[in-house]
């Protein structure tokens, strides 16, 4: 079965991603953009144990759940005071949104026969609709839940932070 596949490494070069979304409510907020941040707090994040991020944001919108952090998004007002006091770069401006977009993965579309939004509009070829077994990069993969895998530096694994 073919699964969405990011390579989150090629992302975060970019600066101008444009890339559009099947989600209608909110078209500028794509739903990437939460696949992103998710991804930022699961492989780039090093779990601060006095974690200034959480510490900084005047609505607590930010908790860690399991060792992970994690954003509220009915309780962020997106001030990006989160972003300016992680000394380590994970939040970047664009993930943090006022409004977010979900991604549903397309699941209408896929009914249909088409493949993602997302992956039709990516001109960079860092978001592709592909079989596991086709995907040429071979290192730092992870998966998340059944339909999304991840090219992503490891940072915790890299630096031996396991947490
Ligand atoms: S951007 Fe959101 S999560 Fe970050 S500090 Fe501000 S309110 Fe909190
Ligand atoms: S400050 Fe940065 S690296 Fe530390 S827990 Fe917060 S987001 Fe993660």
């Amino acid at each position: 079965m073919k699964k969405l596949f990011i390579d989150f490494d090629m992302c975060l070069k970019c600066s101008n991603c444009d890339v559009k979304c099947s989600y209608f409510l909110h078209p500028k907020n794509n739903g990437i953009t939460s696949l992103r941040e998710e991804i930022a707090f699961l492989f780039a994040c090093r779990r601060c144990e006095n974690h200034p991020c959480i510490n900084v944001c005047p609505t607590s919108a930010l908790k860690r759940e399991n060792g992970i952090n994690k954003r509220s998004r009915f309780l962020c007002i997106s001030c990006k005071s989160c972003m300016l006091a992680c000394p380590f770069g994970t939040i970047i401006s664009d993930i943090i949104p006022y409004i977010t977009g979900k991604c549903d993965l397309c699941i209408g579309r896929l009914k249909e026969g088409e493949i993602p939004l997302c992956v039709i509009t990516s001109k960079c070829g860092a978001i592709k609709f592909i079989e596991e077994e086709e995907i040429e990069e071979k290192e730092d993969l992870y998966k998340i839940g059944e339909n999304l895998i991840v090219k992503c530096f490891n940072y915790l694994e890299k630096y031996g932070l396991k947490k």
